[in-house]
């Protein structure tokens, strides 16, 4: 299949690039080629240097600055041989906006309008379209506008309910060849790519972990938390098989692992960790518990059935997240 990957320097991105090339080695009559996009030409060197044996045939790079901007798929979307399917990961993830519809809301919002535009307009040879939503748009986070630009981690969260929901409404006015799938995942753990990903620059699902094992949380363990958790790896696969999947088609796809929260990281980091003893909290140290009257009920039973994802164990991804961050 030949593949376009938007954000292809972003944490999720990255282990779907790495599915996909892997996935067409294996299987040599099941070649993908894909062509990511990225902000800069120095983000597409770094990405080339970590899958250096892939020709231009297979990995290639597209530059897209800013998702935001008019037109900004224009010529991404266009390729020889063309598309047969588009991976949007592309949208930040951060809580340090300044001006949040800006930073935020445009980027999300017109980013995937965006694209789907250019698709319909340019790339009529595209089946199916994947598009990166978030468990924040789940049961379809009924946020208001203004809501959204009270605080950036209330115009994050919004950033995906209004994106997604203009997936949709885009499906349905524009009527278009494609159909679409949307994977929902909470928050991913699980190790960066060094090379790509640096220590000074961590995705922002990473930080806690990492900020655990650098002594922030030795007074308190923080509460603050997503309290439902998967890996990264799983969250690659399921935007891969949902590419691939016939079954897949304009479906929405939850992919959580299960819940955890601060204290079990961190007593997870200790078991497995000596060498990090010294920065965690006391054992007698407060904060970190699952919120009184408990956390979100999920139910992950359709990314099994049609997706075939099996999860990965807590204790799996935060070892593997922790030993990514050795070698970053
Ligand atoms: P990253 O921050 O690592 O990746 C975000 C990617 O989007 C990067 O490649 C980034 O490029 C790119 N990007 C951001 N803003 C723009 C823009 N304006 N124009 C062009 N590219 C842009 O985060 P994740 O990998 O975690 O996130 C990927 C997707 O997954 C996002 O859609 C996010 O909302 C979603 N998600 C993530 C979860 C998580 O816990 N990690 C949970 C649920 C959903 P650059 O690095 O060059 O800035």
């Amino acid at each position: 299949t030949r593949v376009l990957l938007t954000g292809g320097s972003g944490f999720i991105a990255t282990h779907i690039l790495e599915l996909l090339l892997i996935e067409a080695n294996l299987f040599f009559w099941y070649r993908h080629s894909v062509v990511t996009t990225v902000r800069s030409k120095s983000k597409a060197e770094k990405i080339k240097a970590v899958f250096p044996s892939y020709g231009k045939d297979r990995l290639d790079f597209s530059i897209v600055e800013d998702v935001a901007q008019k037109d900004a798929f224009k010529d991404a979307v266009l390729s020889t041989p063309p598309f047969e399917a588009v991976i949007h990961t592309a949208s930040p993830f951060h809580f340090n906006a300044k001006d949040i519809q800006k930073d935020l809301l445009d980027p999300a919002v017109i980013g995937t309008t965006g694209i789907l535009q250019a698709i319909k307009d340019r790339a009529p040879s595209v089946q199916r379209v994947v598009i990166t939503s978030s468990f924040a748009a789940a049961e379809w986070n009924p946020m208001t506008l203004e809501q959204a630009l009270s605080n950036p981690p209330s115009g994050y969260t919004a950033s995906k309910a209004f994106a997604e929901k203009a997936a949709w409404d885009f499906l349905e006015e524009e009527n278009p060849k494609f159909s679409l799938s949307t994977i929902l995942p909470t928050l991913v753990f699980g190790p960066i790519v060094p090379g790509i990903h640096s220590l000074g620059s961590l995705n922002t699902s990473n930080q806690l972990i990492q900020a655990i094992t650098m002594g922030v949380a030795k007074e308190r363990i923080p509460d603050l938390g997503g309290y439902c958790w998967v890996d990264v790896r799983d969250v690659a696969r399921a935007h891969v098989e949902a590419m691939e999947s016939t079954t897949a088609a304009n479906k929405r796809f939850l992919v959580a692992a299960g819940s955890y929260n601060n204290r079990i990281i961190v007593d997870l980091v200790r078991q497995n960790f000596p060498e990090y003893h010294s920065a965690l909290p006391l054992e007698s140290a407060e904060g970190g518990n699952y919120p009184d009257g408990g956390t979100f009920k999920i139910d992950n039973t359709r990314s099994k059935e049609v997706l075939g994802i099996s999860y990965r164990r807590l204790e799996s991804s935060v070892v593997d997240t922790v030993n990514s961050f050795k070698t970053a």
